[in-house]
């Protein structure tokens, strides 16, 4: 079964100072006795049940331990999966439900910016994130797809769309990727 590990802010979740009462929501730690407002996306909840049916999932943020601890913690315990015993920054467990956690630590930072490297959660691993970063970066190509942000917009929909189409959407980045290497080779031939 195939790893999909997901983005938290902007891409399940938006978090900010202003609390806004028309999505479910929680107090988060920001930073020591700091505490914002954490939104949860329409519809994301219904996408992890329905992505976890179909892969191993797991999360990665670039926000710091404390504050990615418990928004996992409130994600997992609102989709109804208790008891996985997950640990902050450990390595992939293929057995739990949930695999994956990951913080900051395990970014790599590259021209000032937190940047998350596929390859290193395992082979065949895919990130959903809403950020370019990761999903134009070289390292990255075919195993990222890519979120529309989301903001607070109370209409925002995506959530209900990535649900209706993963299975498509999933297979289609598969296949970009695999299309993508006979034109690489192709082009090298001409040259020589
Ligand atoms: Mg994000």
């Amino acid at each position: 079964m195939s790893l999909i590990v997901f983005d938290l802010d902007e891409t399940l979740v938006h978090t900010c100072e202003r609390e806004m009462k028309e999505f479910s929501r929680f107090r988060v730690p920001v930073a020591p006795r700091e505490f914002w407002w954490c939104h949860v996306r329409p519809g994301a909840i219904e996408f992890l049940q329905h992505v976890r049916k179909r892969h191993k999932i797991g999360f990665w943020s670039a926000a710091c331990d404390l504050y990615m601890a418990e928004v996992v913690d409130r994600l997992l315990a609102l989709c109804g999966i208790e008891g996985t015993g997950l640990k902050m920054n450990q390595d992939p467990r293929w057995s739990a439900p949930v695999v994956l956690s990951w913080s900051r630590t395990k970014c790599r930072k590259e021209n000032g910016q937190y940047v998350k490297h596929v390859p290193l959660i395992c082979t065949g691993a895919t990130l959903f994130d809403d950020n370019i970063v990761h999903s134009q970066h070289p390292e990255n190509k075919g195993k990222v797809l890519k979120a529309v942000g989301f903001r607070g917009h109370p209409e925002d929909a995506w959530m209900e769309y990535y649900t209706h189409h993963w299975d498509t959407l999933f297979r289609l980045l598969r296949c970009d990727h695999a299309v993508a290497k006979p034109v690489a080779v192709r082009k090298c031939a001409r040259s020589e």
